[in-house]
């Protein structure tokens, strides 16, 4: 069981997302139209804010989108199979990506409960709530993208995000991953065709489908189901691993993270592997750690570019060493008790970072580095509170002075830890 806590990026609370009416043409393209509905915009997945406003998104309505919008979404026209199948809700390949997020349903959603207690007759139309209607654009890249609105900007996404409210990071979140997942997206892995937009940006179909390739088999992709025809979502594990008392933390660092960092160990959940097992085999490979009973705790979203965060709690056993010599991820990692941590969280500097660091960390993110584990840890810092002034380029050593903040989950983890609020080790 879960510790039901509401993590950023999550939506706080999100929007309705109708997805079973996203092959309905007709239903998405009325929401398309209405005079309500607004569009957030990317250009090179950087979000269109507001200018000296970077935690600000800009809500465009439907006239302002006019130019990237095009013939908005086609339909089948025909009732074979093969047409609903091909061609529901889509766009052409030329298309740029055009995604239906949902529906802002919270004043109605407390209307209808309001409504329900007045009068048990009147009932909530699940299937067309009213609320304002959201969808997300994507100007392009480069030159291509080009798109001049005044009065805003293209900001940096992390930078950007660390400042939104919860509810538009959740936004953001939503919109960042399915424009990122369209446009990296666009030939088909399994016979190297153009891929097209369907069911309004949730799915991608190979073009052979709907232009057959005469004297050539049709596509394998187009029959069966195929987890690269749908948005992806790839858990990474960060856990609190806990002593046997439950008042010691184990908590690490890599040499490249600013000065004074020790986080949560993290990593990607493999192929064949549970959440419990991919706990154990990191803390082992990270730390040489061997870890008895592991439990959930509550789950992020990562829009960089797809990541889901599973943040859970681990009991190690006691007397263990502490190695980092067999992958050599870390370059330390300790036990820290009760009183250290708590003291840092409740310190107006423990989860400061500038903004040189959090770019630094990003880039570490995104880097591409062969060492897979590099990206996810460096990802267990996220959007954070910043302050003025440099970072320190050249690492630390090893003096614990920050962790990450509660905007990310391992920051969540330590401090749902600290303040001892629950008895997690009775739990394990
Ligand atoms: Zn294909």
């Amino acid at each position: 069981m879960g510790d039901n806590l509401v993590n950023f990026y999550a939506g706080q609370p999100p929007l309705n997302r109708l997805s079973f009416i996203r092959p309905s043409v007709d239903k998405i393209n009325a929401l398309l139209n209405a005079e309500s509905t607004r569009f957030i915009a990317f250009k090179d997945l950087k979000p269109l804010v507001q200018e000296n406003e970077l935690g600000k998104l800009v809500f465009l309505d439907r006239k302002a989108v006019e130019s990237r919008i095009g013939d908005g979404y086609m339909g089948s026209g025909g009732d074979s199979k093969e047409a609903v199948r091909t061609m529901e809700t889509y766009r052409k390949p030329s298309d740029n990506a055009l995604v239906f997020l949902g529906i802002d349903d919270r004043t109605s959603a407390r209307e209808n409960i309001e409504t329900e207690i007045q009068s048990s007759e009147k009932q909530v139309d699940l299937a067309n709530p009213p609320g304002t209607a959201f969808f997300a654009v994507d100007a392009g890249r480069g030159a291509e993208g080009e798109w001049e609105i005044s009065g805003t900007q293209w900001g940096d996404p992390r930078s950007s995000a660390s400042s939104m409210s919860g509810w538009e990071a959740g936004l953001f979140a939503q919109a960042r991953a399915l424009i990122d997942w369209n446009t990296r997206n666009r030939f088909c892995p399994m016979c190297g065709s153009q891929t097209y937009s369907l069911w309004a940006g949730w799915k991608r179909g190979c073009i052979t489908g709907l232009e057959p390739i005469p004297g050539k088999e049709p596509c394998p992709s187009l029959e069966g189901l195929h987890n690269f025809a749908y948005p992806r979502t790839d858990p990474v594990i960060i856990m609190g691993i806990l002593n046997s008392a439950g008042d010691k933390i184990l908590l690490g660092r890599q040499a490249k993270w600013p000065k004074g960092m020790y986080s949560c160990l993290a990593g990607f959940v493999e192929p064949g592997e549970s959440f419990e097992d991919a706990v154990r085999r990191e803390v082992m490979e990270e730390a040489g750690i061997e870890v008895g009973p592991v439990r959930y705790s509550s789950s992020q979203p990562w829009p960089y570019p797809a990541n889901l965060m599973v943040g859970c709690f681990g009991r190690a056993k006691d007397g263990q060493r502490i190695r980092f010599d067999l992958d050599n991820e870390l370059e330390d990692a300790q036990w820290f008790d009760r009183p250290t941590i708590r003291s840092l969280v409740s310190s107006p500097t423990g989860s400061k970072y500038s903004e040189a660091e959090i770019k630094r960390l990003g880039k570490l993110a995104n880097s591409g580095s062969n060492h897979k584990d590099d990206q996810e840890t460096a990802n267990a810092l996220a959007p954070s509170e910043r302050k003025t002034g440099e970072g320190d380029a050249e690492g630390d050593k090893r003096g614990l002075t920050r962790v990450p903040p509660d905007t990310a989950i391992a920051g969540k983890l330590i401090r749902l830890w600290a303040d001892g609020g629950v008895d997690l080790v009775s739990r394990l």
